[in-house]
Parts: C-alpha cells; structure tokens; sequence
C-alpha cells in the first residue's frame, strides 16, 4: 500500500497463523512445544537431543554500519530476508531476533519487532511482556541482591557460632549441610561432612562471606526507564541497624543473568553460569560467588523457564525465535546461544538461520564473532550489511537531526557527494567483518524517498571493499517480496565454504586483547589504560579471569570513543577507564567512557501515543 500504513496497523491488520501449525510445519512434535495462547510458544531444549545427529542450516548474523539517529532497519531487514528466503524462495529459514526491554518500548526507540511490511507478530505481545523471560530475570536478579546484603547484615550482627548455628538446619534432629553448603566446603578445602564436626576457625570461614561493601558490583534491576533510581541510598530503615549503602538500579536487560540466559548452551551450564556469578570481592581481595551466597539453586528455578527459546512468526508466517536481549555496550548485544541452535538443527542443512547482532559491526558483529561463537561452536557462514543512504550522509558530514522535525535538505535531496564520504564507515565494516573470514552482502535498505542514484553509488562502493555483493532491497514497503534479491545473494555467498576465524586468541594478555580489538576494529592508534582499569585488569588475572574474551563497553554512535566523531575517525588512543567483569556469563568488559546502565524518559515518551481500544481491547499506539 502506499503510503505505508502505521508499524502497528500493519501488524493487527494480519491474522497471525495458530502458533502450533507453525510448530508442527517447521518439524517440532507437540511435547516439544508449551503454548502461550495461540500465538506464542516455548520450545523444549530436547529438540537439540532429537536432532544431534542432523547437520545445522547454514548460519547468517545481520549487522550494520555505525547506527546514527536516522535508524539502520537491522530488525527490519532480518525479518524481510527471512520472509524473502522462507515465503518467496521456499526455503526453511529462522530469524532468531531478541526481545526488546520495556525501557525503550516506553521511552524512546518504540519497538524493536522490526517494521513496515517486515515485522514480528503479533508485535504488541512481542514489545511487551512475551511470555516473562524479562519479569524472570527481574526476580531472579533481586532474590540474588536481597541475599547479598541480608548475609552481610547478618554477619554483621552475629557472633561467628550464631550464624554458624543459624546457617545449618536441622532435620529429624540431626544438623546437615545442604547441597550448596557441601560445595562451599569443598571450595574451603573443609573435607569434614558433620556440621558438629567443625572446628572454631573452620565455622568461621564457613560462617563469614566477610563482603567488602566497596567491591559490590552487582546492582538491583528493574525493566523501566526509571532515571530516579540511578543512584540511590538502602537500608534506611532502623531495622538494618544504620547499615545503609549506597547503590543503584540498573535496567534488567543490563543484568548479568540476561547475558547468561543469551550465552547458554544448556540447563546445567547455566546452573553452573549462575553459581559462577562474582558479586563482590571479600575483605581478603577474594572473588564472591552466586554459589557462595547459597542462591544459585534458586535463581536457576527462576530461570527455568526462560531458558527455552519463544516461537513467534513474521507478517509472512516464517518462523522467528526471540529469545534474550541484552545490553550491546556493558554485555554482548545478542539474541541467545539456544535459539540459534535449535533453529539451525530444524532448518537442516538446506535451511538458513538469520541471527541479529545489536549496534554496529564493530561493536554487536564482533561480540557475536568473539564471545557468542566462542561459547556456542558454531561456525557462521555469512554476514549482511545493513545500511541506508541517509546513515551514510550523516557519516560523511550531513546536519544533525531532530526527532519530530522534518529532515533537513541534505537529507532528502540528491547529494552524492556526502555520500560517498559517507560510504567510508560502510568499506570500514565491510573490513572488520572480513578480519574474521566470513563473506558480507552489504543490504542497502532504501527509504521511499531515497534517489536511485544514491542508492547505486552505495551499491558501488560496498563491492569495491571487498563485499561479496550489496543489494538495493524494499523489503519495509513490499514485505518478502522486496528483499529477494537480497536472500539470493545470501544463498549464493553461504553456498561457499566458511573460513570464519576469531580476531584474537583467549590465551593472550587481557590488555593485548584490548589493544587488538582496538586497532584492527575501531581503528585506533593504541590504548589508554587509566590506573584504575589496570589495577582491576591484574587482580582479575590475578583472580584467574585472564582467559576470558573481552566485550568492549563502548558508544555505538562512532567507531572510536567520541560519539560525534562520524564517518572513520583515526589518530586517537581509545581510553579505557575502568572495567568490569561477568564472570558468570563469562567475559571481561572494560569501560570506554561512561556507560548509563539505566536511561530516563525524555519529556514526551512513546506512551503518549499508547492505549488500549476498550471495544476491541487491542493496542494502539506501538510502532
Ligand atoms: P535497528 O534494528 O537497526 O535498530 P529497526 O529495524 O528497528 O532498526 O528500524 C528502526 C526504525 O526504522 C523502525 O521504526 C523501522 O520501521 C524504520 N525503518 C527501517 N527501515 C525502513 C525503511 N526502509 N523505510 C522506512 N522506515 C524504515
């Protein structure tokens, strides 16, 4: 239709298919699949058992050049090559996108199901609650923060025989120790099995986590842009006894245990992920655990559930899985490990999957390269390119934007001139995705407005670097029909052999990681470690953390640490201020610049616009 309706008009205007024909069209038995409602379902991890002998699908991630206000349509453009590919090529083919956090559905970006003929459906359900994978992570996140400091306000306010007394329950009058406990023995190297048994100083270090309130870094969660609770002041109560800290709330998608979920490859790695989780350190420099604070158990009950990937489906009725969503700058920015590898089993090896990596090439693509496929094994075939004529202008020096203000000028009329120096950040992420060995088809995502000569010097310059080929693609006005061109040239570049390698190897230094990812991604000249960050680098390898892979927390808006530096800054040193790590989900992340792990609300958020019809009791208002 033209013009093109509304994202959410689009969206309710087509009846989704009862999820559980899809389930059984792309090959799941029905005890594989626990429906919610008759348009969403959780797949069972067994469909992995089922199919451990069948060869994978091959393995496509989309990313894009360095995101600009002007928007890329990464989303947008794996659901329209996934409706291409599936609907009008005939393929088996997976999207496997993430679920989008409730803080920008309300604040600022809307939502993330894609848009124009290209979307997730029913995508209300989609930008909402799902099925309460995020409501999960909430609770299991803040039963592991209450646990944290209740245990240090008793150890506080008890004698070391008092907590110990306390610690240990007794059933049918005999003391014993719990599943949990015996592992925190074993980790003491206490090799006694009796509580009676222990000696003072054994209860002791059994009894006290000793946490040093300076070292907590693990923070409550809360999925709402609440900009109030970004600094804030617990235990005010005079029953914590004047034990007040400060500390903060971050948004749930920033928790760990999101990064965990994403990075998972099955329900006993993620018990052990969880339990490996490092709060804080003790008064002794220590790393303190998840398992030590006895909760692990617990949080993997909480995460029962959420641990199985969600089955929706595309306007065109292709199969998507959405499943995590983490923070692209503090973790890793990708949807999870167990979609991808359920998908690709069920695709076959004559089906495709198509995975999204968040923010740009150098930032979700090479997370997805070095952490993502470290952890999951598996070798992708192919990378496609998102970018647009506008995003390049703004990178080869077009004006600022303002959102609800017409664009300006250099915008909408022909300039080939700012966008050839634009194309400079497309040809440099075309190279970084060819450091690691895989092809790129650049999908150049055009705008109804958008000049066929433009469109065509993208075109141009995208195959001079290096890309296996660049198409123009409309698959956001015409749905599947509009990005055929773009699934066949991804079946030609997957047709040939993968020779995928990692940027860098797990055994080098962390500081050489970071150098690395540094100059051959961001195009640096070196790195500034600050006093602070190299302190926390040596005790990390100090702590025995040095082998894990780095996930750089650095602004998404240019390939260096200055969000206005468009285009491909060089001659700079990248700053590292500090860092931080995920040992439960496993990765190092240095702090490039200052990083908000929880955003505010502008003056006039999307809610404005949202509400529910009374009459027909859908949403309106979403896009
Ligand atoms: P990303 O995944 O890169 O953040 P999305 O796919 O979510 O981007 O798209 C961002 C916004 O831009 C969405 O509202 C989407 O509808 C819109 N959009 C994407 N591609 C186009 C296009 N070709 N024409 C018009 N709007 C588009």
């Amino acid at each position: 239709k033209t013009p093109v309706p509304s994202d959410i008009e689009i969206a309710s205007s087509q009846t989704p298919k009862d999820i559980m024909d899809l389930a059984k069209e792309i090959g799941l038995r029905s005890e594989e699949v626990d429906l919610y409602g008759k348009k969403k379902a959780k797949v069972s991890l067994k469909v992995l058992d089922r199919l451990r002998e069948r060869a994978n699908g091959k393995y496509i991630v989309v990313t894009g050049i360095t995101p600009t206000p002007l928007g890329e349509g990464k989303s947008t453009t794996t659901v329209g090559v996934c409706q291409a590919l599936g609907a009008h090529l005939h393929k088996n083919v997976f999207a496997c996108i993430r679920q989008p956090s409730q803080g920008p559905t309300f604040g600022i970006k809307g939502g993330a199901a894609g848009g124009g003929y290209s979307q997730v459906i029913p995508m209300d359900e989609f930008n909402l609650h799902l099925t309460g994978d995020i409501h999960a992570i909430t609770a299991a996140n803040n039963l592991l923060a209450a646990q944290l400091d209740a245990r240090r306000f008793h150890e506080l306010t008890q004698s070391d025989k008092a907590l110990y007394g306390r610690l240990i329950h007794g059933k049918n009058g005999k003391k014993e120790f719990s599943k949990i406990q015996l592992k925190r023995l074993e980790k003491l190297g206490i090799t006694k099995t009796d509580p009676d048994d222990l000696n003072d100083d054994e209860i002791r270090r059994f009894a006290r986590l000793d946490i040093d309130p300076e070292t907590i870094t693990w923070q409550r969660v809360i999925d709402t842009n609440d900009r109030f609770l970004r600094k804030i002041t617990i235990g005010q109560s005079p029953t914590e006894k004047t034990h007040t800290r400060q500390c903060q709330f971050d948004i749930t998608v920033a928790s760990e245990i999101m990064a965990v979920l994403a990075l998972t490859t099955s329900l006993k790695d993620m018990r052990q992920k969880l339990g490996n989780m490092v709060v804080c350190s003790n008064t002794q420099n220590e790393p303190v655990t998840a398992d030590d604070l006895g909760v692990s158990g617990a949080l993997a009950v909480l995460m029962k559930d959420a641990i199985r990937p969600n089955l929706m489906q595309t306007l065109e009725g292709t199969p998507v899985f959405v499943h995590a969503g983490p923070f692209a700058n503090i973790a890793h920015g990708n949807s999870s490990i167990l979609a991808d590898k359920i998908a690709l089993k069920l695709a076959g090896p004559d089906g495709y999957v198509v995975t999204e990596a968040g923010f740009g090439a150098d930032i979700g693509m090479e997370k997805f390269f070095d952490i993502k496929c470290r952890y999951s094994d598996l070798i992708p075939n192919a990378v496609i390119l998102v970018a647009t004529v506008r995003a390049l202008k703004m990178h080869g020096g077009g004006p600022a934007v303002t959102a609800g203000v017409p664009l300006p000028d250099a915008y909408t009329q022909e300039n080939l001139e700012l966008v050839e120096k634009g194309c400079s950040n497309l040809c440099k992420q075309i190279e970084n995705a060819k450091l690691f060995g895989v092809p790129v088809v650049v999908a150049v995502n055009a705008f109804v407005t958008d000049i066929e000569t433009e469109l065509e010097l993208v075109q141009k310059k995208a195959k001079l670097a290096g890309a296996s080929d660049a198409v123009i693609c409309r698959h956001w006005a015409d749905g599947g029909a509009g990005a055929v061109d773009l699934a066949a040239a991804v079946v030609k570049a997957t047709s040939e052999p993968s020779h995928f390698k990692f940027l860098y190897d797990l055994q080098l230094s962390l500081e050489d990681k970071i150098d690395i990812i540094a100059q051959k991604i961001y195009g640096a000249d070196g790195v500034d470690i600050l006093p602070e960050a190299k302190e926390r680098l040596a005790l990390y390898a100090k702590q025995g953390f040095g082998e894990l892979p780095i996930c750089m927390a650095k602004t998404h808006l240019s390939l260096s640490h200055d969000p206005s530096l468009k285009g491909v800054p060089t001659g700079y040193m990248l700053p590292v201020r500090d860092v931080r790590a995920s040992v439960g989900a496993g990765f190092i992340y240095p702090l490039i610049g200052t990083m908000s792990t929880m955003p505010g609300l502008p003056t006039r958020p999307c809610f404005y616009d949202i509400d529910l019809d009374l009459e027909t009791e859908e949403v309106q208002g979403l896009f």
